[in-house]
């Protein structure tokens, strides 16, 4: 019996319609735990070496963890993972809500989908009974609307995730949508569902999860809700969630700003948490068993209309808001609201719509390519490019791509302000005087991601404070001046690092939210406990789970070395804005990181990581985790 899990893999065939059903493999289990473990070792093994991403052999596996579904606080997170049509890569996306508890309640801890349907289809999971069934009306229409939909059709006890238009078009940065505002936004996720045909997949589970020890797990569950709630940190948190930060990233001059042409701007009191609440905010919205609530589901009121959405969260806000210099609240919701019904990520959408301003500006897209006179902070230049590049129409065919591969074909110098790594557009936090963020984004698996490493209040303490262990937080209740901010020291930073990326794989391998470790300061041993009473095995954090996380990056670096041709080193490097343009004006005014520092950093990187100066791991760092190239 393998306590915790439901211990089924499901395997569908959507080009036969083929269904099989077979136990999960016990040694995924004990090497690789689950969600993002798992993941990660069926897309190595069982991904044909080369395969389109947008062709029907890429699979499309969902995941679990231990914890998900088990009533435990936060554990309603699904782990999506595909080869990415953004990169070429390794890519995964992690959603909350509660469609993968649900896959556990029937039965499911692993799903994984190949092949693609005749004709455009939906997915039924009702426990034992899947069936693939043409989906009808629902096809090009948003993501929003169709989960309605579905919901009026199947029963408001079904759990359905969708593609928008944009999903069915294969935009590269298409994303996976659910629970009326949860997104598995990043790596192209929604453009692989597409190419397969599939506009959604709605699952009821009604069954349940054997646990080692129900009455251990329930106390220590209820103990591990009512620490979260009394963490001094829960208040700080909960009101505004992910947009609490953006006055402080403005302020150490973080923020993107104009396409990363700069990182602070005047209008952030306009943009913020506050505003949210101000504004827009009705209630509170959280995943499946969340102690601390961090959606915020509101109204926004524009001359395009008024709409129901959710969000926008920190990310939203920077990238649709000021690096696109839009400044009004109610107008980055609504932009937001686009998105999420087209099935757009919000963060590469801000950022690839920056990026067409900027190009725009330059003459490098004409006004007739356009279809608008397109300026700067104007929300009907934001959407009507958000529309082009869902439908694929014009200029918005190229964009789709993303920009790495839209500035090729745009050309001109359009690829210096192409900000992306590995071909994924880097997210809300502009880093030319963070060098621990920068190597962070520079090294992750799946391209320019926060969600892979944040050091961003160690970089600027060490910055203000010249103190390694100062916390950012007490240095602005002590009054720091952040006017301007000095060069920051990129020497220490490669051990922060290496811990960011390792302790953020271990939630998604647990199949939990990581906000209640990194945000209010949960404890590491209340994920020990839980995960004894639900499995009956014994895991340290440090010694098991943090090493399987190493493991997985070392196996993930592999993957991109496989499946990327030429992938080593270059891959890595930041985009030349970066390193050739110094910030303009606040806090960082003047900084810029130099390539000698880029590579210092680099190689310092590679080197406790074990692999060679090309960033490939040697053969003893994949033997000494039993991994074989
Ligand atoms: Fe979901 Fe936010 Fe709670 Fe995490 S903290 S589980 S993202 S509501």
């Amino acid at each position: 019996m393998l306590y915790g899990y439901a211990g089924h893999t499901l395997r569908i065939d959507l080009t036969t319609g083929g269904v099989e059903k077979e136990p999960l493999k016990k040694e995924w289990v004990d090497d690789y735990i689950g969600g993002r473990g798992f993941t990660a070792k069926i897309l190595y093994d069982e991904n044909p070496p080369g395969v389109d991403p947008l062709g029907p052999d890429n699979r499309f596996i969902i995941a679990m963890g231990p914890l998900s579904g088990l009533f435990l606080p936060a554990s309603g997170k699904t782990h999506f993972c595909t080869k990415s049509p953004a990169t070429g890569g390794y890519g995964d996306s992690n959603m909350g809500g509660h469609f993968g508890v649900n896959m556990k309640y029937a039965g499911y801890d692993v799903t994984i989908l190949k092949g693609r349907a005749k004709v455009p289809s939906v997915i039924l999971i009702d426990d034992d009974r899947i069936e693939i069934k043409p989906a009808g009306d629902h096809w090009g229409k948003g993501s929003t609307a169709v989960e309605e939909a579905m919901k009026k059709e199947l029963g408001e006890d079904f759990h359905i995730l969708t593609i928008g238009p944009a999903g069915e078009k294969m935009v590269n940065f298409a994303c996976i949508s659910h629970d009326f505002g949860r997104q598995a936004g990043r790596i192209g996720i929604g453009a692989v569902l597409g190419s397969k045909n599939i506009k959604a997949i709605a699952v009821r589970g009604t069954g349940s999860i054997p646990v080692f020890d129900p009455k251990g797990l329930l106390k220590k569950g209820k103990e591990t809700y009512a620490a979260c709630r009394a963490k001094p940190g829960f208040l700080g948190w909960t009101p505004e969630g992910t947009a609490g930060i953006t006055n402080w990233c403005n302020d150490v001059g973080a923020l993107p700003t104009r396409n990363f042409k700069t990182s602070n701007c005047d209008y952030a009191d306009d943009i913020n948490g506050k505003a949210i609440l101000k504004e827009l905010k009705i209630t509170d919205k959280g995943c499946f068993a969340c102690p601390i609530p961090c959606g915020k589901y509101g109204k926004a009121r524009t001359s395009k209309g008024s709409v129901y959405v959710e969000g926008p969260e920190y990310e939203t806000l920077s990238l649709l808001g000021s690096n696109c210099e839009l400044s009004d609240i109610h107008g980055i919701a609504y932009a937001n609201y686009v998105c999420d019904e087209f099935g757009l990520d919000t963060c590469s959408a801000g950022a690839v719509v920056s990026f067409a301003l900027e190009c725009f500006e330059k003459g490098l897209i004409s006004e007739e390519e356009m279809g608008i006179d397109a300026k700067w902070g104007d929300l009907d230049s934001i959407v009507h490019i958000l529309e082009m590049i869902a439908k694929r129409e014009g200029i918005g065919d190229t964009l789709a791509m993303g920009v790495r591969d839209a500035a090729v074909k745009i050309g001109g110098d359009s690829d210096k302000f192409a900000i992306h790594v590995k071909g994924l557009e880097w997210t809300g936090y502009e880093s030319r005087n963070a060098p621990g963020m920068m190597l962070g984004y520079m090294t992750a698996d799946v391209g320019a991601h926060h969600g892979r490493c944040w050091v961003l209040g160690t970089d600027v303490a060490n910055a203000v404070g010249g103190n390694k262990d100062a916390n950012v937080h007490d240095l602005i209740s002590q009054g720091a001046d952040f006017d301007a901010i000095p060069k920051a020291d990129h020497k220490n930073v490669v051990p922060l690092v290496l811990k960011s990326q390792h302790l953020r794989p271990a939630f998604d391998i647990l199949g939990t939210c990581r906000l209640q470790y990194m945000e209010i300061g949960l404890e590491t041993h209340y994920y020990e406990e839980l995960y004894y009473y639900a499995t009956g095995r014994k895991l340290d954090f440090e010694k098991d789970l943090l090493v399987l996380s190493e493991k997985i990056w070392h196996l993930n670096r592999m993957y991109n070395h496989r499946e990327i041709p030429g992938f080593g080193r270059k891959y890595d490097y930041p985009p030349p804005r970066f390193y050739e343009e110094a910030i303009p004006s606040g806090p960082n005014k003047g900084h810029r990181v130099t390539m000698e520092v880029i590579e210092e950093m680099l190689d310092s990187y590679y080197e406790a990581r074990g692999w060679d100066k090309n960033g490939i791991p040697t053969k003893e760092t994949l033997e000494r985790h039993r991994l074989s190239a």
